[in-house]
This record gives structure tokens, C-alpha cells and sequence, in this order.
């Protein structure tokens, strides 16, 4: 198995370099390529040229995020193989639907499906052998943007102690250390957890005044981003029973610690 990278040319706040197109390699010529990104003809044609020559089997999505889809239907018409992904999504139509489960070979390698909803409710992650393609839902150097806090949480907890030997993210480094890479990020949101409630405790009664609150030492660029996770333990925290929302969702009131 040999695994290369084709960095998108998007770099920015939320995509740090650019997106990391992965090409997964499993022998006898066979590759597949996860995440194309934006649509960028100068992108398409480095995969393109890259896989002349060889046997691509398949194109696959993490998520339909706008820097990780786009391209994947032209490429995959490109190419003249299926585009695989868990959902239809603003720009991304798959020939094939994946699930949780689902595998795929590719060569002498045989990749498993795994559903990880959280940072979108379509994100899957790929893995291969003892290696993780995991998309956005762990980024190398930075961390996540998540949409719904429960279903995030649990999607880290089942990576941990799995087996896994190296993680491929969707922006940034690949990464050693899976576990400690996991419970980083578990960590993290936990301790973001307590501090948001913590800010709503001390008076913060609304996404803006506890971003102020949470997030002073970000980037304020990533404000917006951080409002979206801020949303997501909000609601978290109201499934716990430590919030309330106003009916408007306007003021927030502390319950209990
Ligand atoms: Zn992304």
C-alpha cells in the first residue's frame, strides 16, 4: 500500500494549506483518490496525470463540505469510474451511496467504511489496513469545527483503541499516535465544554458574547467557525439538563454545574 498527497490550491482560515487529496494505492496499479476538493482544473489535471497509466477504481468523499466534493463528480467522470460518498450534497451526486460498513478494495487492500457524523452528518472516514483517511473529523495541527457535539464525541471515542498506527486528515500533517491524537481532541472539547458553560455562568447569555468569551485567544477570522461548535455544546448542554434557552434561544440561563 503506498499512499501520496496532492495538495489542493485553496489555502485559508478554515482550510489551513489547502485540502489534502489522498491517493490510495493498493497494488497492481489499482488506486483510489479520497477527497478531489474545490473545483480547480489545474487540480484535476495533477490527479488526472497522476493516475495515467494506472487503474483508478474509485473516487470517495469524507464529507460534502465545499473544499472536499466539488470536484469529486467531474473527476470521477474523468476518469471514467463511480463516485462513492454517504450522501448527496450541494455539489457532489454519488453513483454509489457508502455506509457505515461498507467496503470497498482497492488492489490488495480492502478499505472499511466508517459513519463518524459530527463535524457534518455525512462524514465518513476510510480506513485502510491500520491507517485512518479521516477527513475533517481530526485535522492535523488544528481542531474541528463540529456541527452536532453528542454524535462528534462518540465518533472520536469509537477510533480510540482500534488499532490504529496513522491518521490522514483532510488539512494539515498526517499524524503518529492515533489514541493520543483522539484523547487530544476529546480533551479538547471537554474542556471547551465546561468553559462555555462556565462563561455562561458568569453572565454570557448569547453565541456572540461567549464566543467573546470562550474564543479571545483565536483568531478572530475563526469566529464565525467557532460560533457553529459554540451551537453545537450549547445544544449539547441543554440535552444535559445544565441549560435553558429562552424560547427565541436569545438568552441562555445557567441550571447547574
Ligand atoms: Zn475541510
Amino acid at each position: 500500500m503506498r499512499i501520496e498527497r496532492i495538495l489542493a490550491n485553496n489555502p485559508g482560515p478554515y482550510t489551513g494549506a489547502g485540502t489534502n487529496t489522498w491517493l490510495l494505492d493498493g497494488g497492481a496499479g489499482q488506486l483510489m483518490v479520497i477527497d478531489p476538493g474545490p473545483v480547480d482544473s489545474e487540480h484535476l489535471g495533477k490527479i488526472v496525470e497522476r493516475c495515467s497509466g494506472l487503474a483508478p477504481v474509485a473516487v470517495l468523499v469524507t464529507h460534502t463540505h465545499p473544499d472536499h466534493a466539488p470536484l469529486a463528480n467531474l473527476l470521477a467522470r474523468e476518469l471514467d469510474i463511480p463516485a462513492f460518498g454517504y450522501s448527496t450534497g450541494p455539489d457532489f451526486e454519488p453513483d454509489l451511496i457508502l455506509g457505515e460498513g461498507s467496503t470497498l478494495e482497492v488492489g490488495a487492500v480492502r478499505v472499511e467504511v466508517i459513519h463518524t457524523p459530527g463535524h457534518s452528518e455525512d462524514h465518513l472516514c476510510f480506513r485502510a489496513g491500520n491507517v485512518l483517511f479521516t477527513g475533517d473529523h481530526i485535522m492535523g495541527g488544528s481542531s474541528v469545527m463540529v456541527e452536532d457535539m453528542g454524535p462528534y464525541l462518540a465518533s472520536l471515542a469509537r477510533l480510540r483503541g482500534i488499532g490504529l498506527t496513522r491518521l490522514y486528515p483532510g488539512h494539515g500533517e498526517e499524524m503518529e499516535e492515533p489514541d493520543r491524537v483522539i484523547d487530544w481532541y476529546i480533551a479538547h472539547r471537554r474542556q471547551r465544554h465546561e468553559q462555555i458553560y462556565q462563561a455562561i455562568a458568569a453572565g454570557a447569555s448569547g453565541t456572540g458574547e461567549i464566543v467573546e468569551a470562550v474564543y479571545a485567544g483565536v483568531d478572530r477570522s475563526l469566529h464565525p467557525l467557532a460560533a457553529r461548535s459554540v451551537e453545537a455544546h450549547l445544544e449539547l448542554l441543554r440535552e444535559e439538563g445544565r441549560i435553558a434557552l429562552t424560547p427565541t434561544g436569545a438568552t441562555i440561563v445557567p441550571l447547574r454545574p
